[in-house]
């Protein structure tokens, strides 16, 4: 496995192995890895001749800078892990590697950053979609893998991959969660016992909700889901949306979609977590 800061010098070793006829996919992270980071790999190594990770806490995507600073960063912990698995480049750029200069690059993103993580973070999905596309310019994989826990995060690649025409196949992988069903995240190291002790009720709510919608409105399922999160103290829900699944509209009756995805942020303290569930699919 190499360890790479450079993007020229990461460019020029797959470029050679593309020539070579060599399939290269790449799992874009913020590091902290965990389980659901690892998953990706999996496919990536299932699916390629070669694993490409990049670790980059990505400035432009926190509209909260507080956010930014208290991300965990530990980048010898997630070495050891991938040392253990199929990986055999793994980016570690600094913010000047990816922003040598200001990139004011601008995206159209039509209704997908206009609700959810794109409504309550302003500026976030253009970070998104800054780095992203960065980082394909410099690996130029065959595939890219990303998890359905940022279930709109992967509507937005799709669509940006579409707009800039690149020619890789995104794939999404599904969620991992933790034994009592919390959705696996990096922010989890943030929570204290106590609070980590409280969070699975976040899942577990997405869960009986989709059962309970069955005999409920969509209406009803969702300020149902919002009442039993908040009656927690120690949780907040900063939106609770079922939409549909491609264009990410806010849908008002079951039967006028195909498939349909429950997406819920909330904050716990000063961490804030997101997960999703599907009704149908
Ligand atoms: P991050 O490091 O949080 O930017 O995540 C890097 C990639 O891992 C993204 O495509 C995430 O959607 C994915 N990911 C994060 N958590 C999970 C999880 N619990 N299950 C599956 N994929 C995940």
């Amino acid at each position: 496995m190499k360890i790479l800061k450079s993007s020229s010098e990461l460019k020029k070793e797959l470029e050679r192995l593309e020539s070579k006829g060599r399939r290269i996919g790449f799992v874009p992270t913020m590091g902290a890895l965990h389980k659901g980071h690892l998953s990706l790999l999996d496919f990536a190594s299932k699916e390629n001749d070669v694993v490409v990770v990049s670790i980059f806490v990505n400035p432009t995507q926190f509209n909260d800078k507080s956010d930014y600073k208290k991300y965990p960063r530990i980048l010898e912990k997630d070495i050891e892990k991938l040392n253990k698995v199929k990986c055999d480049y793994v980016f570690t750029p600094d913010e000047n590697e990816m922003y040598p200069e200001e990139d004011n690059r601008e995206f159209s993103f039509g209704n997908l950053d206009k609700v959810m993580e794109g409504k309550h973070r302003p500026g976030h999905f253009r970070g998104v979609a800054l780095i992203v596309s960065k980082l394909f310019e410099v690996v130029k994989p065959h595939k890219a893998y990303f998890g359905e826990k940022d279930f709109q995060q992967v509507a937005v690649i799709k669509h940006i991959t579409e707009q800039m025409k690149f020619d890789i196949e995104i794939v999404s992988c599904p969620i991992i969660r933790e034994e009592d069903g919390l959705a696996m995240s990096s922010r989890n190291m943030l929570l204290s016992d106590e609070q980590r002790a409280n969070v699975s009720l976040i899942s577990r709510t997405l869960f009986e909700a989709k059962e309970n919608s069955k005999s409920l409105t969509v209406q009803e399922t969702k300020d149902w889901v919002i009442r039993t999160i908040n009656e927690n103290p120690l949780l907040d829900v900063e939106y609770f949306e079922i939409v549909d699944d491609s264009s990410l509209e806010p849908i008002t009756e079951w039967k006028q979609t195909r498939g349909t995805v429950g997406c819920v942020a909330v904050h716990v303290g000063n961490i804030r977590l997101i997960d999703n569930v599907r009704f149908y699919s």
